[in-house]
């Protein structure tokens, strides 16, 4: 993939990247270069993180449960991400991070294919935090 046109971000380099943006909508293609690309997807990426990791905080809250004292949102989902936050805690402290971890990714897969929409689904943070309360009180040793 060869182009001579250049990146309308910086302005300066050749445009290298022509990924599909799913991001927005409708679909639009991305079309920077390499370093303009990586830079955009780390800012999403951040945003996203950040974003998150307030939700699943007010979740956790709204269900009268706590994250664990190590973890706020925003690493939790970090940590989702890049598996690079749990390196440092002790085996104990990874071992419920995980099963904490796999139940929620469960918890959201099954919203996903119940509720159109997944998450714009005006339904989804009510169900989530129900979901998840229920699953605390079915697991009340990791809470
Ligand atoms: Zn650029």
């Amino acid at each position: 993939m060869s182009s001579h046109e250049i990146c309308p971000r910086c302005g300066v380099r050749p445009i290298e990247i022509s990924e599909p943006d799913h991001t927005t909508e409708p679909p639009t293609t991305l079309r920077v270069c390499r370093p303009c690309f990586d830079e955009i997807m780390h800012k999403r990426l951040e945003a996203f993180v950040r974003q998150s990791g307030k939700q699943l905080e007010d979740a956790f809250q709204q269900t009268g449960s706590r994250l664990p004292p190590e973890l706020s949102g925003e690493a939790m989902v970090r940590s989702f991400i890049d598996g690079s936050f749990e390196r440092g805690l002790d085996e104990a402290t990874r071992q419920r991070i995980e099963q904490w971890r796999a139940a929620i990714a469960k918890i959201v897969e099954q919203l996903k294919s119940e509720l159109p929409g997944a998450h714009s689904n005006p339904e989804f943070e009510a169900r989530f935090v129900a979901r998840v309360e229920q699953w605390r009180n079915e697991h009340p040793e990791l809470s």
